[in-house]
């Protein structure tokens, strides 16, 4: 059986990864954690196992902030392009922003989470569920 692998990179070059699939998940994120940390109206996330991630280059150019939760947030130390978090609650587990990553993927988004703090000028256009904070408590619009 081949192993798929998407791979994955900076605006700079400088930091390239591989993941291999299957991915875990993929969901957008509204939290204002996400929106800061990557100047985006929302965050679009997916996950691996850590062994299923690997750097290809730039590991060295890779820094990590680490935010008051005791989440790291991993980016580019040239291009300043956000692309890993990685936090203890979810130990062994890499997320890292999709946009980030090429390829084919096997996953759809399945939804958006911490919708309650959706910027009030950005308006998701599809019928995904819209979640509070992490939670499956649904928010309607
Ligand atoms: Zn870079
Ligand atoms: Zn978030």
């Amino acid at each position: 059986m081949n192993i798929e692998h998407l791979t994955g990179g900076c605006f700079c070059g400088g930091v390239q990864f591989q993941v291999e699939k299957p991915l875990e998940f993929i969901s957008h994120c509204h939290c204002e954690s996400c929106r800061l940390s990557h100047s985006a109206a929302f965050v679009t996330w997916t996950s691996v196992p850590t062994d299923q991630f690997q750097f290809v280059t730039g590991s060295d150019l890779t820094q990590r902030y680490q935010s008051e939760s005791g989440a790291q947030w991993g980016f580019c130390r040239r291009c300043g392009s956000s692309m890993l978090y990685e936090i203890e609650s979810a130990p062994g587990r890499i997320y890292i922003s999709l946009a980030s990553l090429e390829g084919s993927f096997d996953l759809a988004p399945e939804s958006h989470v911490s919708f309650e703090e959706q910027v009030p000028w950005f308006h998701a256009g599809d019928s995904l569920p819209k979640y509070k904070g992490k939670s499956r408590e649904p928010i309607n619009e």
